[in-house]
């Protein structure tokens, strides 16, 4: 936007006339006169300022400069004197200890200068050269200890009472490494068992184990897993699950192994009770039929020798050819009288049962094979049978083999001191033949004439009828067979 300015205002700043203007105006440009009212152009002001400015040309700026020149010394302190005499006269206290603090600040300018002079000898430091300092801000190699050292120093940890815990500087860093647990919730199944195991050994367990115990009940017994009653039964050679059964010397064995008092568990059976209570001439006393135990060595023909009088074949449909459990038959006799025969396992982990079927009997019927002779747990047999103080009629099986020997048997029974008739003895000695059936009839009579057999007054008790029931149910459970088998039998038959 252009500017409107007057030719009587412009010749006011420049303090001259507003003729003087027009005149200079007429001379550079043609045309009317201007008044001094009239507005000046843009020409007609550059004329005006660059003619004013000529006139007005200096050859030197010096002279301008050296105008402005500076005070002399002398005028300065008079100058400074005069502005501090008034203050000098209405307070000379207050200066006094401006002059006091003036002192001081000189002193230490002083100092401080003399400091700066000592640094500046010394050698500058690598910082100051711009050299760039790493510093590893993981720092997990400090040494906190000699800060405790330093906090020990201070407080020791004797002037604290036992309940007050003193505080002290630890890495967390370290406290993960050393990967302990920090609370017994932090305890590993591992370190548990080994908790375990040391109480165990600082504490003897007594336990009571019964004739015989599946080895799960013996390891919840010894408070351990079964894992290690198996273990430990594997020592011994044997092969076991939870859930065998295993006889009280094996447990005794083993629970002693691992640390354990093991005692036998008294255990009043119904059978002991059974025979506690019979006596002969007890009041209540009634017939019952005699029940034969048939015993002897696993394959000497037990089973066999029961399923010719029966007529029946168990031996083919048993788990591996081995009676697994005790199991009862009743045969009648022509002359009306019923014997109770019990089938007793014969292998060696069916001791504990073999026992019980003696316990129960009045009979026992030892079965040995003609070509094998008397084996170990015919011997066991023979000394269940005299523990029971029962009857021993001898069956010398498998008559029809080969080798068969029986003058060998009766030699190796009189060293159990089972002395057969036919030598002198009281002991009947039957040579039979399960597979053929020899001989069966004979055995059966001399079985009858016995003496136990012949009392008819022997005494059933509802314990022994429950007894029988239950272990005929086992059985018939293990072969899935029917129950009480009555086969008749004609002792006159050949
Ligand atoms: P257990 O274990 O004593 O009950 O014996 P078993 O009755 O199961 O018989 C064992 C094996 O001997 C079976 O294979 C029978 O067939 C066999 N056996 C049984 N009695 C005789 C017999 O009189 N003669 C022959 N040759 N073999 C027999
Ligand atoms: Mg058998």
């Amino acid at each position: 936007m252009m500017v409107k300015i007057k030719v009587s205002d412009l010749a006011k700043n420049f303090g001259k006339q507003s003729k003087t203007l027009i005149e200079l105006i007429s001379k550079y440009i043609e045309g009317p006169a201007k008044k001094s009212s009239s507005v000046l152009t843009e020409d007609e002001l550059n004329i005006i300022f660059d003619r004013i400015t000529k006139e007005h040309e200096l050859k030197s700026l010096e002279p301008y400069f050296a105008s402005k020149r500076e005070p002399t010394p002398e005028e300065k302190e008079a100058k400074k004197e005069a502005a501090a005499k008034p203050k000098t006269d209405s307070k000379s206290k207050k200066h006094q200890s401006q002059a006091a603090i003036l002192q001081m600040a000189e002193q230490a300018a002083k100092r401080a200068e003399e400091k700066a002079k000592k640094k500046a000898n010394q050698t500058p430091q690598a910082r100051t050269k711009g050299e760039a300092r790493r510093i590893d801000t993981r720092a997990n190699t400090v040494d906190l200890e000699k800060y405790n050292q330093k906090y020990e120093d201070i407080a020791p940890a004797s002037s604290y009472n036992d309940n007050q815990n003193k505080q002290k500087l630890s890495q967390k860093s370290k406290q993960y490494r050393k990967k302990k647990p920090h609370s017994r919730k932090k305890e590993t199944e591992a370190q548990r068992l080994a908790r375990i195991a040391e109480q165990r050994k600082k504490q003897q367990i007594k336990i009571s184990v019964p004739e015989e115990i599946t080895v799960g009940e013996l390891a919840s017994l010894l408070r351990m897993t079964a894992t290690e009653v198996i273990k430990e039964l594997m020592k011994l050679g044997m092969m076991v699950t939870v859930n065998e059964v295993i006889d009280y010397d094996t447990a005794e064995i083993v629970g002693t192994e691992l640390g354990a008092k093991v005692e036998k568990e008294v255990v009043v059976s119904i059978e002991e009770q059974i025979i506690e209570e019979e006596d002969e001439n007890d009041e209540n006393a009634i017939p019952r039929c005699p029940v034969v135990c048939v015993m002897g060595h696993v394959d000497h023909g037990k089973t066999s020798i029961l399923d010719a009088i029966r007529n029946t074949d168990v031996t083919s449909t048993e788990a591996g050819g081995i009676t697994q459990a005790i199991g009862a038959y009743q045969v009648t006799t022509e002359g009306g009288s019923v014997i109770t025969f019990l089938d007793t396992p014969g292998h060696a982990a069916f001791t504990a049962m073999r026992a019980r079927g003696a316990m129960a009997t009045d009979i026992a019927v030892l079965v040995v094979a003609a070509d094998d002779g008397i084996m170990p747990q015919t011997i066991e047999a023979i000394n269940h049978a005299k523990a029971a103080g029962v009857e021993i009629i001898v069956a010398i099986n498998k008559m029809d083999k080969e080798g068969a020997n029986p003058d060998r048997i009766m030699q190796q029974l009189t060293e159990h001191e089972l002395v057969p008739e036919e030598w002198g003895g009281s002991v009947i000695c039957v040579p039979v033949s399960a597979r053929r059936k020899w001989a069966l009839i004979s055995f059966l009579k001399q079985l009858i004439s016995l003496r136990k057999c012949a009392n008819s007054k022997q005494i059933l008790t509802e314990r022994l009828r429950a007894l029988l029931s239950r272990l005929s149910s086992i059985r018939a459970e293990v072969l899935s067979l029917p129950f009480s088998f009555r086969t008749v039998l004609s002792t006159q038959a050949t």
